[in-house]
């Protein structure tokens, strides 16, 4: 059997046509959605993925500016521009591109954002908020995947769900995300002694490992879901995820492939919280 290949570019087309709208009910209020990025350097990945979310923004109109900062710049000028921004009425969204620069504490730099301006959900309040199952700002990746399982009518209640990562951005919120919607779920990483024992009774499989094609056939089970957020370039120049999508679509009930899977929802999601976050402002916001 051939896995159902999760098309997260059609999806994540179906997010932003949704989005357009709302943008358009905003404007007919006189609001205009801002987000603003913050790129420090010139690290060619995040100058990709900045471009993307611009582009992003622009196709469903919402205003959006980076600012472009040299490598150089102190962590104090940075947090005096993370300060502007968060008292400029303009701005519904910060979003502070990561890797930072060694010399700058990503932390600290996070902590100073507006927490009703956090639109990649990173903010403690708003990770606080995502255990307790309050109302927040929830990170745009996991968001995205949770999208997917919905979309997809794949249900996560009393299914075995093994996520490989603990990162603060994937691997713990998309954990905590699952098992609001009653997955049992079990949290593996690098210390994690025999991993395929895990993997092999997962109902569902996680990869946000950042090893390019890491899960082989012989990690999943037949009929098991299995969603690869990883993206690593390789030698050839190709990008590829976590999984070996070859060998294991033929196992897998479902798969998401890389590229086209998992990123393009990140970026709907970003689009999403970004909304949502200047419909909280004018009062009129509904979910999360
Ligand atoms: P991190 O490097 O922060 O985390 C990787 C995790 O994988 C860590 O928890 C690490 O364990 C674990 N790990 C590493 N090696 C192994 C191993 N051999 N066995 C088991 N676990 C292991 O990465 P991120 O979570 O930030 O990202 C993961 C991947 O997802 C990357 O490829 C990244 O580019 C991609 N990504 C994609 C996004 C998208 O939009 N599609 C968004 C964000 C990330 P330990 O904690 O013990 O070190």
């Amino acid at each position: 059997m051939t896995a159902t290949i999760i098309d997260g570019n059609q999806l994540a087309e179906q997010k932003r046509s949704e989005i357009k709208k709302r943008v358009d009910e905003l404007r007919q209020r006189g609001i205009e959605p801002g987000l603003t990025v913050v790129l420090v350097g010139n690290d060619p990945a995040s100058t990709s993925y900045v471009r993307g979310k611009e582009k992003a923004c622009k196709a469903v109109g919402i205003r959006s500016e980076v600012l472009r900062l040299p490598k150089e710049t102190s962590e104090e000028e940075l947090l005096n521009h993370v300060r502007r921004c968060n008292e400029d009425p303009r701005v519904d969204g910060i979003l502070v591109q990561l890797p930072l620069p060694d010399h700058i504490n990503e932390q600290r730099v996070i902590n100073s954002i507006n927490p009703d301006k956090d639109v990649d959900g990173f903010h403690p309040i708003s990770v606080g908020n995502l255990v307790i199952g309050n109302p927040g700002f929830l990170p745009c990746t996991p968001y995205g995947i949770m999208e997917m399982f919905r979309a997809y009518d794949i249900s996560l209640s009393g299914r075995h769900a093994v996520v490989i990562g603990r990162s603060n951005i994937v691997g713990k919120p998309i954990s905590l995300l699952m098992q609001r919607e009653h997955a049992t779920v079990t949290m593996c990483h690098s210390r994690t002694k025999h991993l395929k024992a895990f993997t092999k009774q997962a109902d569902i499989v996680v990869a946000a490992v950042g090893r390019p094609r890491f899960v082989t056939a012989d990690f999943v089970s037949p009929g098991s879901v299995v969603i690869d957020v990883g993206i690593n370039r390789v030698e050839s120049g190709k990008l590829v995820g976590d999984v070996d999508f070859e060998e294991v679509k033929e196992i897998a009930s479902y798969i998401t492939p890389v590229p086209k899977g998992v990123g393009p929802m990140t970026i709907a999601m970003l689009l999403h919280n970004t909304v949502w976050s200047a419909e909280r402002k004018a009062g009129i916001a509904t979910g999360s």
